[in-house]
């Protein structure tokens, strides 16, 4: 049955009323308001109910005779619905700096309209918010001809059409790519110094860094630079130490641009710009989605590692046969390192080696390559640290061995970690 009571309380406008059946008929909230007002005022004439046809003229139905009321103003839409041509105007005002395929609108309404609606609602209702979010992102998308969408929006336009109060939240762009780089000294990400925590201090030169550049940053600025955004976070799928070179086809990564202005970039110019700099290259730049951010940081990849290794003692061909068949598939158990122990959980890890190749170099020194699980800490598989990683290549020589210098040589993206395959 249809609630005319709800009109003694509060004097609906047409709109309104036609909103708390909007699921029934397929017309516009406004008529079928004013067609259920109409019929019930009709109704209220035949049975001489001036009670009734005083309500329906004050909330707006002019058509009744002899009585003379005021429509009063509606309590549930405010108005709003007049003010949608102007806040599309200032919208479009605030979109003008920045470039952007798709939208989507975000109505935000005040808490006593949302208690009003509550108190209100029928099973067949519409929210005002819902209803105001479809008129205004329909007549914005033919006004900037641009697309609405759900998923993935370029730009999220929160609006509250009450307070008239409208702000703009600019998604992320996503890039990713592959990244070598060739030589060592460099971290994958920003550092900042220690002593100052970014603020610039003596100890850094005033440049709130520890480490003069990154790989983050010989990658980051030139995207920053070309898409005007605010600024950027690296994403690498793991990452080496800083002196480890990563070499072969790259290690894969996801650039995050913050609020960028301009999206629609040229990515082959931009890698050539970023390959100037010589210490880091990248490859196949690619624009994605936040998803394949989760993905690269949340899946532990399979890794082929160099290790140049001095041995204190003097090594013989049997020990480096010894390795190889010891080390096939072999789990090892690696307790944090000390190394890493301000920042890790003191825990033990189980990581496999799937294979192992040993040359040597000379009397003291040999090559090792390395497949083994993403994760596994190769300068402790080498050195043992102080037993804390069983087995290693000093456990299994019983002699002590260093790791000298590492590469990784391939990061097997295609295959994940696992115990037997
Ligand atoms: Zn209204
Ligand atoms: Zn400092």
């Amino acid at each position: 049955m249809i609630n005319y009571d709800v009109l003694k309380k509060y004097p609906l406008c047409d709109r309104c009323f036609g909103r708390l059946y909007a699921k029934l008929l397929h017309t516009t909230n406004l008529e079928r308001g004013r067609a259920l007002k109409l019929a019930k005022a009709i109704e209220a004439e035949i049975n001489n109910d001036k009670e009734t046809l005083k309500i329906l003229a004050r909330s707006g139905v002019k058509e009744i005779k002899n009585i003379d009321i005021e429509t009063e103003s509606c309590p549930w839409c405010r108005g709003i619905f007049d003010k949608v041509e102007s806040l599309i105007n200032k919208t479009i005002e605030k979109l003008k700096d920045y470039e952007f395929k798709t939208f989507l609108v975000g109505t935000h309404i005040p808490e006593e309209i949302k208690s009003l609606e509550e108190e209100i609602k029928t099973d067949y209702m519409e929210g005002i918010k819902q209803e105001f979010g479809r008129i205004f992102g329909k007549i914005l998308a033919k006004k900037i001809n641009k697309m609405p969408d759900k998923e993935n929006p370029d730009i999220v336009i929160h609006i509250n059409p009450y307070t008239e109060e409208i702000s703009l939240q600019i998604n992320p762009l996503f890039i990713k790519g592959r990244y070598i780089k060739k030589v060592r000294g460099i971290p994958q990400t920003r550092w900042l110094c220690g002593f100052c925590k970014g603020r610039g201090c003596v100890y850094c030169n005033y440049t709130g860094k520890k480490y003069p550049i990154s790989v983050e940053e010989i990658i980051g600025e030139p995207i920053l630079k070309a898409t005007k955004g605010k600024d950027y976070r690296f994403h690498g799928a793991g990452r080496e130490d800083i002196d480890v070179r990563m070499l072969g086809d790259g290690r894969p990564f996801v650039i995050e641009i913050k609020e960028p202005k301009v999206r629609e970039i040229d990515l082959k110019k931009i890698e050539e710009e970023i390959n100037k700099d010589g210490r880091v290259e990248v490859l196949d730049l690619k624009f994605c989605r936040r998803k394949d951010k989760v993905l690269i940081k949340n899946t532990p990849h399979r890794k082929t590692y160099r290790a140049l290794v001095y041995c204190e003692d003097q090594i013989s061909d049997e020990d480096l046969k010894k390795l190889e068949e010891e080390l096939k598939d072999r789990e090892i158990y690696q307790r944090t390192p000390k190394r890493v122990l301000h920042r890790r959980a003191d825990l033990v890890r189980v990581r496999k080696v799937y294979k192992v190749e040993a040359n040597k170099i000379d009397r003291n020194n040999f090559e090792l390559i390395i497949y083994c699980d993403g994760g596994l800490y190769i300068k402790e598989l080498i050195s043992g640290d102080e037993g804390r990683t069983k087995p290693s290549v000093s456990s299994i020589l019983n002699k002590p061995c260093y790791c000298k210098e590492l590469d990784v040589i391939k990061v097997h993206d295609g295959e994940t970690n696992g115990r037997d395959e």
